[in-house]
């Protein structure tokens, strides 16, 4: 049974615009999953529906079902699906800016009784992969660049311990040093913690190297999906997303 399914979902925004029209995926356990799409495909609608974000912008699950670990979510509130092991690192670096780097951390592991010494362990743990991060852990979110930034909604994700970080365009304005960076980093979340990855990427080739499965996105539905291997090789896509003729 795979980690996470997505069965056949629509969503419609405002009871009127039909966004999602029969969406399934699967992502399976310890997978990188890479979903790629032109704008407005529905790819952060597809995150939202998920991780029950998507009742804060007047959207719904209207048919079809979201299955995660063996248990039924869609309709569950954001905060419940969080402790069943979701997390989604939203688009565009929401940090607290005002708070400092460390206490944006200890936020983020609000939803979960850790004790003290847990917490502290945790955050070195952050720290371990982000060393600049610990440099900068008395100074305000607002202050770090926005590479900083985007690792800290990462190491914010990190604290919760997700069995699935499901990510949001985490490459969106980084310098191409960084977006190796940041793809690094996801590589060793995936390996080394065994956290399951869920990428939606508008830069298609960096997702698809690091990704063992990837889903192509058209108008609010799958149009295609397989391996990467696969996809690198399918003429579609190197024309369309790998900008290959
Ligand atoms: P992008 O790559 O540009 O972020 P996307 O594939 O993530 O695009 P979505 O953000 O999911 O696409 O948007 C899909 C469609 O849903 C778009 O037509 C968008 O205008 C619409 N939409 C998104 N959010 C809302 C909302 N809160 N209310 C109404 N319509 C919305």
């Amino acid at each position: 049974m795979p980690l996470l399914s997505v069965n056949n979902i629509e969503v419609i925004y405002d009871d009127v615009i039909l966004v999602l029209k029969g969406l399934s995926l699967e992502v399976e356990e310890g997978q990188i999953v890479s979903v790629l799409g032109a704008n407005g495909a529905g790819k952060t609608t597809t995150l939202k529906a998920i991780s029950g974000l998507l009742k804060t912008e007047e959207g719904e699950v209207t048919d079809g079902s979201i299955i995660f670990d063996g248990d039924k979510i869609n309709g569950l509130e954001a905060e419940d699906i969080v402790k069943k092991g979701i997390f989604q690192v939203m688009e565009g670096r929401r940090v607290f800016e005002d708070l400092t780097v460390r206490e944006n951390l200890v936020a983020a592991a609000h939803t979960q009784k850790c004790s003290r010494s847990e917490l502290d362990d945790r955050i070195d743990h952050v720290y371990s992969y982000f060393p600049r991060l610990k440099e900068r852990e008395a100074g305000l979110a607002g202050y770090l660049s926005g590479g900083e930034q985007q690792m800290l909604v990462i190491g914010r994700g990190m604290m919760a311990k997700p069995k699935l970080m499901m990510l949001d365009e985490p490459s969106l304005g980084l310098s191409p040093l960084l977006v190796g960076e940041i793809f690094e980093i996801i590589v060793k979340l995936n390996k080394e913690l065994g956290t399951t990855i869920l990428l939606v990427e508008q830069n298609a080739r960096m997702a698809l190297n690091i990704a063992d499965h990837g889903y192509i996105m058209e108008n609010g539905k799958i149009v295609l999906d397989d391996t990467t291997e696969k996809l690198k090789n399918n003429e579609d896509v190197k024309q369309f997303y790998l900008g290959m003729t």
